[in-house]
């Protein structure tokens, strides 16, 4: 059985994630979404709310058992372990990600050689899209309806404005 555990921070999920959420689903058994504490970056939301809107989006998808979602607050390499996980799953938007997910994927195969990291390239439509741009033209009014599902655009709205 395939399994994959795809990390970020998901402040707040969106369509680009949605679709490597989606493309992981085709290619695994099972697809662990990891939610990070975060506590390097300054979070928005929560981790429970993290957790709770993606949760909200998966629930009814077809194959919605072959997905699950997870917080973690430990090295990524030790939540694979504890998972029995042996693949990592990143998107890729730009060169500009490239380089530092180069990086992470060295120090991840460092820490623990037998855990590999995948790229997915992000679908063309959606490579421009972050979770920090989104809430940026949130924050300035502008119209988020096609980056984020209707549910993190209305938690967005009730945080940003
Ligand atoms: P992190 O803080 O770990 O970078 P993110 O939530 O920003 O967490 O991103 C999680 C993963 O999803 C990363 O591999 C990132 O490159 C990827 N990702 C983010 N946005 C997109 C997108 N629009 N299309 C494809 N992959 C994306």
């Amino acid at each position: 059985m395939s399994r994959v555990v795809y990390p970020g921070t998901f402040d707040p999920i969106t369509n680009g994630h949605l679709d490597i959420i989606q493309r992981a689903m085709s290619l695994f058994d099972e697809v662990i979404i990891a939610v990070a504490q975060g506590q390097h970056k300054q979070t928005l939301f929560s981790l429970e709310q993290r957790l709770q809107m993606i949760e909200t989006i998966i629930q009814g998808w077809p194959g919605e058992s072959c997905v699950s979602v997870r917080g973690f607050d430990c090295l990524l390499v030790d939540f694979c372990q504890q998972h029995q996980v042996k693949i990592i799953l990143r998107g890729l938007r730009a060169v500009s990600d490239f380089e530092y997910e180069f990086q992470l994927s060295g120090m991840n195969k460092n820490l623990h050689p037998e855990i590999e990291t995948l790229f997915l390239p992000a679908t063309e439509k959606n490579h421009f899209i972050s979770s920090s741009l989104v809430k940026e033209v949130c924050r300035m009014h502008g119209d988020i309806d096609n980056f984020v599902p209707a549910n993190v655009k209305a938690e967005l709205l009730r945080k940003l404005r």
